[in-house]
């Protein structure tokens, strides 16, 4: 199943956003998957799996379609094929909505059935039969499909527009005010101005089709990359809260290059490791939540010692100690990284990642506050320290964070 148009706004956003980078073989494999499948190439980018098409695992290479074929097309129907694609394409570098996109190739499903016509009309000529005596271009102009769509969008990108004054002659699709709320066919009519205004109208399911279908698979303009396209709100540690499996589905999907983790591997297996596990990737069964946060898990023993740090800490100060951070999973801990660089540890080293690190509020975040003073005093004959390069002075002071060794 290819991606449906009525889902374009957001599958088509995604899709499209990702193939700049990633290229369309991987967005032809993860149309086959749907929006979340699509919306997943960045986020596992992030955790350093390769999604180029190369880096694509071979169930997933299976699936990327090997011919040029679009849905409403057959055999032999190459030209049309790859006219639509170029009004796709121009189309979008123009900014065009993928309203705007049905437009233009109901269009000209209607003026050419997709072709590059050498004549028609008087003299109309091409794809969109549009007519060198009223101002569309020379007769091979408008034989020439991106001058011929670039004319027909219209907007700043035509090649009939005047930047000094500001209007484009003959106006295209973006040049008619409230063409977005306009039907499809009354939409072609405006740029079109044709002696047969209805009949736009009976190709515009087929239109929907086949953009969808080419959004869902074109190449964007290079230049663009994983973080432009990046779907706000949906990340890995969201998704993670929401209880997908992240890393399931991207180490499933794509290949983990083996020069990406060099500072990873190496701290996969380092001191600290506990029950066969790797940071960031501990069971949360295997995980203790605490009593009084219970969004917050870490080791049993460490989760144990909190909760008599944290009754201590009550009974001295008369309310909960409040936590910020606890167990954070190895693509939490990528997500951080990369919206706090200088301060995060690089994913797959924090203590985080083993469930023995806690990040501490309520003024404990603050160094020479009483209640700063008190957790550095007291969280010790609990197991809880401060490290050194946390400290004043340290390394890298962050007066919040508390790590088990007990
Ligand atoms: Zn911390």
């Amino acid at each position: 199943m290819r991606p449906g148009i009525v889902a374009v706004g957001i599958v088509g956003t995604v899709l499209v956003s990702v193939s700049g980078l990633v290229g369309e073989d991987v967005l032809s494999a993860f149309g086959e998957m749907g929006t979340t499948g699509a919306a997943m190439v960045p986020i596992c980018a992030d955790l350093g799996y390769d999604v180029s098409p190369t880096g694509l695992t071979t169930s997933q290479a299976t699936n990327v379609p090997t011919g040029g074929d679009l849905p409403g097309f057959g055999p032999g129907q190459d030209e049309q094929i790859a006219t639509a694609r170029t009004i796709v394409a121009v189309g979008q570098a123009a900014g065009v909505p993928d309203q705007g996109l049905v437009v233009a190739v109901s269009t000209a499903l209607q003026e050419s059935g997709l072709r590059n016509l050498p004549d028609g009309d008087r003299d109309s000529r091409g794809v969109f039969q549009q007519r060198p005596s009223q101002g569309w271009g020379t007769a091979d102009q408008v034989r020439d499909v991106e001058h011929a769509a670039r004319a027909f969008f219209g907007g700043p990108g035509s090649p009939h527009h005047d930047p000094a004054s500001g209007r484009t002659e003959p106006p295209g699709l973006l040049d008619i005010t409230g063409w977005e709320q306009m039907s499809v066919t009354a939409a072609a009519q405006a740029v079109q101005r044709s002696g047969f205004p209805d009949a736009y109208a009976k190709h515009e399911e087929r239109a929907r089709t086949v953009v969808a279908a080419i959004l869902g698979t074109t190449d964007r303009p290079s230049g663009s990359t994983l973080a432009d396209y990046r779907v706000e709100g949906i990340d890995a540690a969201t998704l993670e809260t929401e209880g997908v499996d992240v890393e399931g589905f991207c180490s499933s999907a794509f290949d983990r290059p083996t020069t990406i983790a060099v500072s990873t591997v190496t701290s996969l297996g380092s001191p600290g490791a506990w029950g066969g596990h790797q940071n960031g990737r501990i069971p949360l069964d295997q995980l203790q939540a605490l009593s009084w946060a219970p969004n917050h898990r870490l080791r049993p023993d460490a989760a144990a010692a909190l909760e008599r740090l944290a009754a201590e800490y009550q009974a001295t100060f008369g309310r909960p100690l409040q936590i910020t951070g606890s167990y954070r999973t190895y693509a939490q801990q990528v997500t951080l990284k990369a919206s706090k660089p200088r301060l995060a540890a690089t994913p797959g080293t924090s203590n985080h990642g083993w469930g023995t690190a806690v990040d501490l509020a309520d003024g404990i975040q603050t160094f020479g506050t009483p209640r700063h003073e008190w957790m550095v005093t007291h969280g010790p004959t609990h197991g809880w320290y401060l490290p050194d390069w946390a400290r004043r002075g340290g390394a890298k002071p962050e007066p919040w964070h508390f790590e088990y060794r007990g």
